[in-house]
C-alpha cells in the first residue's frame, strides 16, 4: 500500500465509506493517515469498583447484574448493578430502552464514564462501555475521539485508520534531517503517526504531538522564509557613536512609560549588534509607538543618516509631519514631508532637500517608494501602521537605501503566535502599557430605538466642551448609494437634530485636501460632531473628542472596531464609545459583548481570531494562513519558537533545500504548499 493510493485499498473500506471519507477530505491513504483526532478519551486506567473516584471519569470492567426498565414520567430509564466482585455501583441509562438487551448479550463489558453520588448511592450515568476484549481499540486505552459524518461511528473510523497504519507499515518515512530530530529531541515520525493515533501511554501521546506540531509549523516557517526571501542577520553599514537621548527626552515633555523604555532598550540593543535592524513594534492605540520611534530617529539623525517614516495616509501622514517636526526642528533636525498632494514646484524642492540631505526626518506615505525619490543616507526606514502596506513595500523603502534599519510599527495587535508566523523575519517588541492618566473608554452597546437618547448624549458631551464621532460603515468607499446615505444623514443632523452644532462629514471620496482642512478643523475644535465613514480608521489624534458613535457596528470586524475605538480616550477626560446595531446573529453579539468588556488590543484579537479562526484574521487583506492540521496557534507558541529558529538556521545554512540531508523536508514542503498555495499568499 503506498501513501498516494486512494482510501479503496484499505481493507474494510468499500465504496460507500470511501465516499463519506471523501466527504471530510480523506482521499488517500496519506490523507487518513494523517486525519489526526480531535480529542482523546482515556480508558486506560482501569479501576477496581471498590477504588472508584467520585465526581471524575473513570473507566472499570464490571458485569451487569438484573438490568430492568421502568418508566418514570415520560421517560424510559435502564438500571443495572455494574458489579466487579470487589464492589458495585449502580449503571443509569435515560430514554435509551434497547441497552437493556445489549446488557445481557456479553458477560463482561468495559464501562467509562462520571461516577455521581445521588441520594448516597454511587452512580454513574449514561456510560459508554464495549465488551471486554484482548487488544481493543475502543476500550482499555486511550482512545482517539474524530470529527466524523453523522453517519459513520467511532468505531468505524478508528478501525479504518488502524488498517491504514497498519497497510503502510514502515511507510510513514521520516524527512527530518537526523540533526534536527536531535537537536530537538524529536521522536520518529512512525512512531509519531502510530502514537497520535493510539497513544501508548500519555508520555507517548505527547512526544508524537510535539514530534506533529514541530513538523508542521517548521515546514510554514520555511515555506514563509522562501516567500520573504530575507533573514535578518546581515551586516550593518551604520555606526552608531553617539547615543545621548537627553535631548530628545527633555523636548518630548513627558516621561517614558517602562514599557517605552523597554523597547527603546530593545532597539539600541539592535543597533549595537551591528547587524541590520528587522523589528515590528505592537503596542495598542495610544500606547505611545510614535514617541519611541521618535527617539531611535533622534539617534539615527544625530549620527549623520536620514530616518524616514511612511504612513497609509496623507491625513496620518500630515498629522505626523506636524507633531515630529514640533519636537524635532526646536532641536535642530530638518523635517520634510512628502505626500501625493504634493506636487510641481513644491515637490521639486522637498526631492532635493530629501537628496542632498537637507531633508534629515523624512515623513510621507506611498510618495515616499516612487522611482523619482532619491535618499541621500537613510539610516532608518519605519512603517507606520504596517497591515496597511504590503510586505513588497516595506522591502522597496528599505531597498531604496544602503540597507536601512527597519522598524515596523503595528496598532493592529495580533496575537504573538501569528505574529511570528505572518513577520517571520521580524523581530517583535511589545509596548505593553499605556501612559499614565489614561481612562478606559467606556463601551455600551444598543440598538437603534436608543436613538434620542444617544443625540442627548451628544448634545452634553459638547455642552461639556467635547467632541464627537459619529461613524458610518461604508462596504466600499465608493458605493454611490451608500455615500449618498451618509450625506443624507449628515444634513440631517445639521439641519434638524443638532442645528445649534457644527457638524461636518469625512469620506474616503474626497479630495486629500478637503479631507486635510475637515480634519485641522476637526483638531482645532471648530467642529463639534464629526460623521465620519472609515476614513479615519488609523493615527488619528484628536484628544478632545471624547464619544464615538458607530453606527451598524455589526459591519466591523473586531480589530476594527477597536482601531476605531481608539480614536477617543485620548486625553484626560473620560470617553464614551456606543455601538449601535440590530443584530441578532451569535458571533456579531459576541463582537460587541467583547468590546464592551474590554479595552485591551491583545484580547480582543485573541478573541477575534477565535471567532474567524486564523485562516481569515485577516479577511480579505493580504494576509492569509493556511489552517493548521495539528499546531493549534494560541497554545503552541514554544514549538512555535523551536520551530521559527530551526528554519532560520536552515534557511541560512540551506536556503533552497538542496543539501542531501534536507531533499525529503524539501519534496515534503513542495508537496504540502502546492496543494495550499492557493490559500497563501503573502
Ligand atoms: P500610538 O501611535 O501608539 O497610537 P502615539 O505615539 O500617537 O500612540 O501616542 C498617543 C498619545 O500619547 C500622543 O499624544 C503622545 O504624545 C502621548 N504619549 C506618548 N507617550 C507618552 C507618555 N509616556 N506619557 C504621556 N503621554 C504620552
Ligand atoms: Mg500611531
Amino acid at each position: 500500500m503506498e501513501l498516494q493510493d486512494s482510501i479503496r485499498v484499505v481493507k474494510n473500506i468499500g465504496e460507500a465509506r470511501a465516499k463519506q471519507l471523501n466527504k471530510l477530505g480523506i482521499e488517500t491513504v496519506e490523507d487518513l493517515v494523517e486525519y489526526f483526532p480531535r480529542t482523546y478519551e482515556d480508558r486506560s486506567n482501569i479501576v477496581a469498583l471498590d477504588n472508584i473516584a467520585v465526581g471524575e471519569v473513570n473507566s472499570f470492567k464490571a458485569r451487569a447484574e438484573r438490568p430492568e426498565s421502568l418508566r418514570v414520567r415520560n421517560m424510559t430509564i435502564v438500571k443495572a448493578r455494574l458489579t466487579d466482585g470487589r464492589g458495585f455501583i449502580e449503571g443509569v441509562w435515560y430514554n435509551q430502552p434497547y441497552i437493556k438487551n445489549i446488557l445481557t448479550q456479553h458477560r463482561e463489558y468495559v464501562f467509562t464514564g462520571k461516577i455521581n453520588e445521588k441520594y448516597g448511592r454511587i452512580q454513574i450515568e449514561n456510560p459508554d462501555f464495549e465488551p471486554l476484549k484482548e487488544d481493543s481499540l475502543n476500550t482499555g486505552r486511550i482512545v482517539p475521539v474524530y470529527t466524523v459524518p453523522a453517519k459513520m461511528s467511532q468505531k468505524t473510523i478508528r478501525g479504518c485508520v488502524k488498517d491504514a497504519l497498519e497497510g503502510i507499515d514502515g511507510e510513514a518515512e521520516e524527512f527530518l534531517p537526523d540533526g534536527i530530530i536531535k537537536e530537538r529531541s524529536l521522536c520518529s515520525r512512525r512512531y509519531a503517526v502510530n502514537n497520535i493515533h493510539f497513544p501508548e501511554s500519555d508520555e507517548g501521546f505527547f512526544k508524537a504531538r510535539r514530534r506533529l506540531v514541530f513538523e508542521e509549523l517548521l515546514m510554514l516557517q520555511l515555506h514563509l522564509l522562501q516567500l520573504k526571501g530575507n533573514v535578518t542577520g546581515r551586516k550593518s553599514s551604520i555606526r552608531i557613536r553617539d547615543y545621548d537621548v537627553r535631548p530628545i527626552l527633555d523636548a518630548l515633555g513627558f516621561k517614558l512609560t517602562a514599557a517605552q523604555e523597554n523597547v527603546i532598550g530593545e532597539l539600541f540593543a539592535d543597533l549595537r549588534k551591528g547587524t541590520v535592524m528587522n523589528r515590528l513594534i505592537q503596542g495598542d492605540v495610544g500606547s505611545g509607538k510614535t514617541a519611541v520611534a521618535m527617539v531611535l530617529a533622534y539617534i539615527i539623525i544625530k549620527n549623520g543618516y536620514q530616518a524616514v517614516l511612511m504612513a497609509p495616509t496623507d491625513v496620518l501622514a500630515v498629522q505626523h509631519y506636524k507633531s515630529i517636526s514640533q519636537i524635532f526642528e526646536p532641536l535642530g533636525i530638518k523635517c520634510a514631508l512628502l505626500t501625493s498632494g504634493i506636487r510641481g514646484r513644491e515637490k521639486k524642492g522637498v526631492l532635493s532637500d530629501i537628496a542632498e540631505g537637507r531633508g534629515q526626518m523624512i515623513i510621507g506615505t506611498h510618495a515616499l517608494i516612487q522611482d523619482s525619490v532619491e535618499y541621500r543616507n537613510p539610516g532608518l526606514v519605519i512603517t507606520d501602521e504596517q497591515h496597511r502596506f504590503g510586505v513588497r513595500q516595506r522591502e522597496s523603502l528599505a531597498k531604496k537605501g544602503n540597507d536601512p534599519h527597519v522598524l515596523v510599527m503595528t496598532a493592529t495587535p495580533i496575537p504573538r503566535t501569528l505574529a511570528l508566523i505572518l513577520y517571520g523575519d521580524l523581530d517583535i517588541s511589545i509596548i505593553d502599557a499605556l501612559p499614565p492618566g489614561r481612562q478606559k473608554t467606556d463601551t455600551f452597546a444598543v440598538d437603534h430605538s436608543y436613538y434620542k437618547r444617544l443625540y442627548a448624549f451628544v448634545e452634553k458631551e459638547v455642552a461639556k466642551g467635547r467632541q464627537a464621532y459619529i461613524i458610518c460603515p461604508m462596504i466600499e468607499e465608493n458605493d454611490k448609494m451608500e455615500l449618498r446615505s451618509v450625506l443624507t444623514y449628515t444634513q440631517e443632523l445639521k439641519n434638524s437634530i443638532f442645528p445649534k452644532l457644527s457638524v461636518e462629514c469625512i469620506h474616503g471620496k474626497m479630495k486629500d485636501d478637503e479631507k486635510q482642512d475637515i480634519m485641522e478643523r476637526f483638531a482645532k475644535g471648530e467642529i463639534d460632531v464629526l460623521v465620519s465613514t472609515t476614513v479615519i480608521e488609523v493615527g488619528i489624534n484628536v484628544p478632545n473628542a471624547t464619544l464615538m458613535i458607530i453606527e451598524n457596528a455589526e459591519r466591523f470586524g473586531l480589530s476594527a472596531l477597536h482601531q476605531l475605538r481608539g480614536r477617543v480616550g485620548r486625553g484626560s477626560e473620560k470617553s464614551y464609545c456606543v455601538l449601535v446595531s440590530d443584530a441578532k446573529n451569535k458571533t456579531s453579539l459576541e463582537r460587541l459583548k467583547t468590546m464592551c468588556r474590554t479595552n485591551d488590543g491583545f484580547v480582543i484579537s485573541e478573541k477575534d481570531l477565535e471567532l474567524r479562526g486564523p485562516g481569515d484574521f485577516f479577511g480579505t487583506r493580504q494576509h492569509g494562513l493556511p489552517e493548521m492540521k495539528i499546531a493549534n496557534l494560541y497554545k503552541d507558541i514554544d514549538i512555535l519558537k523551536e520551530a521559527q529558529e530551526t528554519a532560520i538556521n536552515l534557511y541560512k545554512t540551506d536556503e533552497n533545500l538542496q543539501k542531501k540531508e534536507n531533499k525529503l523536508l524539501k519534496t515534503r514542503i513542495l508537496q504540502l504548499f502546492e496543494r495550499k498555495i492557493k490559500k497563501i499568499c503573502l
